[in-house]
């Protein structure tokens, strides 16, 4: 997961190959809660494991639900059966809509001593009308502070009153509607009344309500709809579990692959984008994004859980076809349209959309900026937006409101025809509902290569001799951009592991043996290392052993400066180390990144620092592994090292021509690694976010 302060996207050519999604928002938490209502134990496959139903999960266990994750996604439930066991509770529910609402509804209708409060942007959200419905009823919620915003307080209750029809307002949130129908079975008796709800003003959203529908059924309770009007739950209703139950992919994560697919140039990859979990006949509502899709050019293709998608022809479906489209029934999704509507041949209007306002942010207002800093024109009516691409791309910092969708459209506009880099402002809030949105997009996506280099992946290198701190700046570099880190270093080390474990001697004449240099060769060619980043530090992994210590023995380096002396070895290493140069962008720290590895990297510092500096901070790096080498036996190690790095005939240590001197011995890691980002953000078009 990104949690970077910006993470900048190289202009984007096309995607390849398959996806699969997490699994639905919506379908996920009605499902928990269900799971919770009823007797006995349910088990919830492709659960979406993210924010919002880990709110959902915590406020669960705290009413006293029986609650087991397996590896993030499937959960097992054992439900409370109509009754919570815990009858006070504090639950944060951060800024889930689908935990707030549907909770607030059932356990006001069970009644206890509750309190339901969320971020502050939650207690911006209206729940007003939900709470008249309730309270009309004879349920206790109260509003700690405003009227109509969360924090509520839910009290205990005598009698409902569930002989009348029950109304609530469907214009402002169809969350309303759901969560009286989920909530409203708890209180239904074999010997009562039908419970009736009446929907009052135009119900938005309806495919949400479909979706709660059909759940209600899998759990048991069959609802009767007439029109979209009145809800009928027959009495006696109860709920049981289905026993297991499984979660599709989330149509509206689904969207932006979608429309990935429909950027893609067909030049680059002709054979579209798969997108696996979802097929066009899913029961959520976003999946309706297809058809609006297809309406503009796309070429989806479907089957029962699966999406194929293609750039539709030129002339027929590229340029994208502007749309005017009524998007109620599609609110969330749309925001995706309004990305596709950027590339457009014409101006394209959204209608429709007011609930954008009242979501996590007030995404029409929010959109309508970001947009116009992308270039675009738009007009931003009270529930419509009108947008004209732009005429000319503007490179631009999108940001993203604390919304997962504002930060999953901005990558979109990665795709722009004039390859211009794109910023996105605090990626990590795609953790909402997508925590790993931006590595799913960077493993299906190719960069448009740029004019004069290699490839289109931003690399940064830092080359520099021994001990010169490279790897603690390149490493937190990429920490702070998101970029990929390749510590070259340490494919020496692993190589001269290798080859030590392989018996073979790494003397003076090693060299002059042929037969033994060509196994160390092959060990390098075959040496599939894997790196793993955490919050201890890096570890390196050997054929599955954790090797960290060992290659950072002071014996590991000697030995690596010996063999990488070896032409050979240098060129077998050549291809690994540039497989490191992934979307979104690499930080390279070794001797001759910037020189023969990556001579076309963007930007290249050359890292020194004393002798004496350098020999202080290798031993207090042994210390930490409980290696005592005294200052004058490191030094003169250093110096021998520098002498045979700098005089070797293979790759001698020297700065690239276009690489920035950096000497470090005065200054702190924080004080070098902001050094180089002002430098990298020099060389941005956006460097003055
Ligand atoms: O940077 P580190 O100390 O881990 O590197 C160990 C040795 O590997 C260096 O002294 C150098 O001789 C060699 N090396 C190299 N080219 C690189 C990285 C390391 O020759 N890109």
């Amino acid at each position: 997961m990104i949690r970077t302060d910006f993470l900048d996207l190289p202009p984007l050519a096309a995607v390849q190959g398959r996806v699969r999604l997490p699994g639905s928002k919506s379908i996920s938490n009605r499902v928990l809660l269900l799971a919770a209502l009823c007797a006995g134990r349910t088990t919830v496959h492709d659960l979406l494991d993210a924010d919002d139903t880990r709110v959902m999960l915590d406020a669960l266990r705290a009413l006293g639900c029986g609650v087991r994750v397996d590896a993030g996604a499937s959960a097992v439930i054992d439900g409370l059966g109509a009754r919570a066991r815990a009858v006070r509770a504090d639950l944060f529910l951060g800024n889930a809509g689908t935990a707030m609402r549907p909770l607030t509804a059932a356990l006001a209708v069970l009644g206890g001593d509750y309190r339901l409060h969320g971020v502050p942007r939650m207690h911006e959200r209206p729940i007003g009308d939900l709470v008249d419905a309730l309270c009309a009823l004879g349920c206790r919620v109260d509003y700690e502070s405003a009227p109509g915003y969360p924090p509520l307080r839910i009290g205990a209750h005598g009698a409902l009153r569930l002989d009348a029809p029950i109304p609530v307002r469907g214009d402002v949130s169809s969350q309303f509607l759901t969560a009286l129908l989920m909530a409203l079975p708890l209180a239904s008796a074999a010997s009562g009344p039908d419970i009736v709800i009446e929907v009052a003003g135009e119900l938005i959203s309806k495919p949400y309500v479909a979706i709660t529908l059909e759940l209600l059924a899998r759990f048991g309770v069959a609802v009767r709809r007439e029109g979209w009007r009145r809800f009928v739950i027959p009495a006696g209703s109860r709920y049981q579990s289905p026993g297991e139950i499984h979660v599709e992919a989330d149509a509206s994560s689904a969207s932006y692959f979608i429309a990935a697919g429909m950027l893609s140039d067909p030049t680059v990859n002709s054979e579209g984008l798969l997108i696996e979990g979802i097929g066009e006949h899913a029961i959520q509502g976003d999946v309706r994004f297809i058809d609006a899709a297809r309406q503009m050019g796309g070429q989806i293709e479907s089957g029962p859980n699966w999406l194929r998608v293609r750039r539709g022809p030129p002339g027929q479906g590229w340029p994208l076809k502007a749309i005017d489209l009524d998007c109620n029934a599609i609110p969330d999704a749309a925001m995706t349209l309004a990305m596709l509507a950027l590339y457009a041949d014409g101006p394209s209007t959204l209608r429709n959309i007011g609930s954008w306002r009242v979501k996590e942010t007030d995404r029409l207002a929010a959109m309508a900026i970001e947009l116009r800093k992308l270039g675009a024109t738009v007009q931003e009516g009270a529930d419509s937006l009108h947008i004209a691409p732009p005429v000319v791309w503007q490179p631009a910092a999108i940001r993203t409101y604390d919304d997962h969708r504002m930060a999953m459209c901005a990558s979109l506009a990665a795709f722009n025809p004039a390859r211009l880099p794109v910023r996105v402002l605090d990626p990590g809030c795609v953790a909402k509902t997508f925590p790993d949105y931006f590595e799913t997009l960077f493993a299906a996506a190719l960069p448009a290569n740029d004019d004069d280099r290699q490839s289109g992946i931003p690399v940064i290198c830092i080359d520099g001799p021994s001990a010169s701190g490279k790897g603690t700046l390149a490493g937190e570099l990429a920490r702070r951009l998101g970029y990929h880190y390749l510590d070259s270093g340490a494919l020496y080390r692993l190589t001269a592991l290798a080859a030590r474990r392989a018996g073979l001697a790494l003397d003076d004449s090693l060299a002059s043996r042929a037969d033994e240099v060509a196994r160390i060769v092959r060990l390098a060619r075959d040496l599939q290392p894997r790196f793993e980043h955490g919050d201890a530090g890096e570890r390196v992994l050997l054929a599955g052993e954790d090797v960290t210590a060992a290659i950072r023995h002071p014996q590991s380096g000697t030995d690596a400066s010996r063999i990488s002396a070896l032409p050979d070895v240098r060129v077998a290493l050549l291809d690994l180390q540039r497989q490191f140069a992934r979307l979104p962008g690499l930080v390279a720290d070794g001797r001759d990144m910037g020189t023969v590895i990556f001579p076309g990297a963007r930007l290249k510092v050359f890292l020194t620092a004393s002798a004496a500096t350098r020999a202080a901070r290798r031993q207090k790096q042994l210390a930490q592994q409980d290696i005592s080498v005294t200052l004058n036996t490191l030094l003169a190690e250093l110096q021998g090292r520098d002498e045979r790095d700098r005089t070797r005939a293979a790759a001698p240590l020297k700065p690239a021509l276009d690489a920035l001197p950096l000497d470090n011995s005065d200054l702190t890691i924080v004080q070098s690694v902001d050094r180089v980002l002002t430098w990298w953000q020099a060389r941005q078009p956006f460097s003055q976010s």
